[in-house]
């Protein structure tokens, strides 16, 4: 009789499933470690949002209870300003949440178009602008257009440009570069920001992985794992080179197609 129906082999996890036959017995042995694995990732990915999402809600509940007895008019405006930033915290938060876990359940239709990567980035600092930090654009002429989803792509970017101007100084550049490598597109978001520790970089793109130090600047550790699992679905590729105290370049490399002969920037620059 089957007493234990999970069994450990080494590193396996086996479950064990057996039924008496007339004439012996029959049993099923299935290897489960990569489904426990996997509950245990979505339990853990679940506490962790919980926890994220319980932080600002409670910072929210304490300001509403403290406006009730704020007379000064001062003292109401700056709690409903912090408010205001925690309620875009939790937006985010939500967003990006909602975003990872439609990928997990393949509930994305990615639609693909050919995408002047130029263009989406010119597009890019304009969405940046009123940051009113200085972004750079540099870009290699013979990129051709590329087959992608821009909606998907302009995402992972405003990530990467997003982290770039977070973790360096207030009024530093930030600079985009569009290239082609080896049969494929690359485009650079460099900053000259605090650069992250070697040993950190292999978990940088773990879901709620944050480096040491970067709690000075607001975030969840969830940004970079969305920008990886959205370029691999894109085909595509994220790398990243830094230097602690000068600065990180990641780069998204994505597989190019045989386009039209035209390229990027075949667009006058005016209309930009
Ligand atoms: P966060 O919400 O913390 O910014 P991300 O997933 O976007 O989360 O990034 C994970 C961690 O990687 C960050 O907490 C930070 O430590 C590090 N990181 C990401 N981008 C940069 C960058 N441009 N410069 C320095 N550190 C970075």
């Amino acid at each position: 009789p089957v007493t234990d129906p999970e069994a450990e082999a080494g590193d396996r996890i086996i479950e064990i499933r057996a039924a008496p036959l007339e004439d012996g017995a029959l049993a099923i042995l299935r290897d489960v470690t990569e489904e426990r694995r996997m509950q245990h990732v979505k339990a853990e990915f679940i506490a962790n949002a919980s926890h994220e999402l319980k932080t600002p809600l409670t910072a929210l509940s304490g300001y509403l209870e403290m406006l009730e007895d704020e007379e000064d008019e001062q003292v109401r405006a700056e709690f409903l300003s912090d408010m205001r930033s925690q309620t875009e915290r939790l937006q985010n938060l939500a967003r990006t949440l909602l975003d990872l876990s439609r990928l997990d359940a393949n509930a994305v239709t990615f639609r693909t178009e050919e995408v002047d990567l130029e263009e989406l980035l010119y597009g890019l600092r304009r969405d940046f602008g009123y940051t009113g930090r200085p972004l750079n654009i540099r870009v290699q002429e013979d990129v051709p257009l590329v087959e992608t989803d821009p909606i998907q792509l302009h995402r992972t970017l405003a990530i990467l440009v997003d982290n770039a101007l977070k973790y360096s100084e207030e009024g530093a550049p930030v600079d985009l570069s569009l290239s082609r490598k080896d049969g494929r597109a690359v485009i650079s978001v460099a900053d000259r920001g605090c650069g992250i520790p070697e040993v950190e970089i292999p978990h940088i793109f773990d879901r709620f992985y944050r480096a040491q130090g970067s709690s000075r600047a607001d975030g969840t550790g969830l940004g970079l794992a969305l920008a990886h699992e959205i370029t691999d679905h894109l085909g595509g590729e994220i790398r990243v080179r830094s230097r602690p105290n000068d600065g990180s370049t990641f780069s998204v490399f994505l597989p190019l197609t045989s386009g039209p002969p035209y390229t990027n920037g075949s667009r006058p620059p005016e209309s930009r």
